[in-house]
């Protein structure tokens, strides 16, 4: 089994599926509809659904045993969380990102041992004089453009 580093993107209702086959490692469709079926108010169809659109992302892959299928995870959890995360960032001016961070660290549950940690790794992180301005210009008001 060989996990991909191809960042996927992933619709939520693919994501929580996901999350299963994350934490079973193989998993049946009949499985996920005993776990997600009645929270999510999902029918066995849309599940099968969901799970269709995830093999042909290649983020699953499956294999047939006797009548039912098995399905198993080909992206990693951790790399698709970064992914998302650097594809959230890719759509704000990279002068902003220092703000949204602080703001995500703000309105986030933590407790002492995640501040400890993200307080270890400001204190080793290098700075840069000035953040360069990444976007078109008209897609934000940083001045550095001529509008
Ligand atoms: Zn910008
Ligand atoms: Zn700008």
């Amino acid at each position: 089994m060989t996990i991909t580093a191809e960042p996927i993107k992933i619709s939520d209702s693919e994501w929580e599926i996901m999350r299963v086959i994350w934490t079973k490692q193989e998993t049946t469709a009949q499985e996920i509809s005993e776990i997600l079926g009645e929270t999510m108010d999902w029918k066995p169809a849309t599940i099968k659904t969901l799970l269709g659109r995830l093999v042909k992302k290649d983020a699953v892959y499956t294999k047939q045993a006797g009548k039912k299928y098995i399905y198993y995870p080909k992206i990693s959890e951790s790399k698709t969380v970064k992914s998302a995360t650097e594809n959230l960032f890719s759509h704000i001016c990279a002068k902003q990102i220092g703000n949204t961070i602080a703001e995500l660290v703000d309105e986030a549950e933590l407790t002492e041992a995640d501040v400890a940690k993200i307080m270890a790794t400001l204190n080793k992180k290098e700075t840069v004089a000035e953040v360069v301005c990444n976007c078109i210009p008209g897609q934000c008001e940083c001045k550095h453009h001529s509008a």
